[in-house]
């Protein structure tokens, strides 16, 4: 059986990352660690959420070819280093975290790849869940909504939508798609 590149989406505050947590316990998945010139936040080690470059360095592997996608969000760079997952793709399924642009652009590149996308209930859940953050200032948090409802608009292009309002069953229902994918060798 051929190793699957899963890619998940989904806004800030959906759950991604306790989904993709989840999936990691239950199965034999890889997550690539992308680059960005953000910086760490507190409790970031480099190398485990991230890899954490500068913006001189990230330019330098754009112009090398070694993203397999990248885009910019609130003035920072994000990419996924290419060799990374090659070597991952190895060994195992390989899961990447990413944006919608990001995401579409992979597809690109390896149309074998499943894309994801992870939704909020609805928009009150979303609000309430990043309030919840107790992190966010409102004026990010507005930000953040308005990125929401542009990477919700882009749903469509995903082969498939999870809601997240149940996380147990959330990541049943990836880990479900993720095995009917492999069963069907596509
Ligand atoms: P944060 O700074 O909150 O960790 O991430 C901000 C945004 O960057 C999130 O939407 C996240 O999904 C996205 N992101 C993280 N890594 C990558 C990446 O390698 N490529 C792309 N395109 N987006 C990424």
């Amino acid at each position: 059986m051929r190793n699957l590149l899963i890619v998940l989406s989904g806004p800030s505050g959906v759950g991604k990352g306790t989904i993709v947590g989840e999936l990691k316990k239950r199965g034999n998945y890889s997550l690539s660690v992308s680059c960005t010139t953000r910086a760490p936040r507190e409790c970031e080690k480099d190398g485990e959420a991230y890899f954490f470059i500068t913006r001189e360095k990230f330019e330098e592997m754009l112009k090398n070819g070694g993203f397999l996608e990248y885009s910019e969000h609130f003035g920072n760079y994000y990419g996924t280093p290419a060799a990374f997952v090659k070597e991952k793709l190895k060994y195992g399924d390989v899961l990447l975290e990413i944006d919608v642009d990001g995401a579409l652009q992979v597809k690109r590149s390896y149309p074998s790849a499943l894309l994801i996308m992870i939704a909020p209930p609805s928009e009150e859940e979303l609000i309430k869940r990043l309030k919840g953050r107790g992190s966010e200032e409102e004026d990010k948090i507005r930000e953040r909504l308005k990125r929401a409802s542009y990477e919700l608009s882009k749903k469509e292009e995903y082969d498939y939508t999870v809601i997240n309002d149940d996380l147990g069953e959330a990541v049943g229902r990836v880990e479900r798609i993720i095995k009917d994918r492999k069963e069907k060798g596509i």
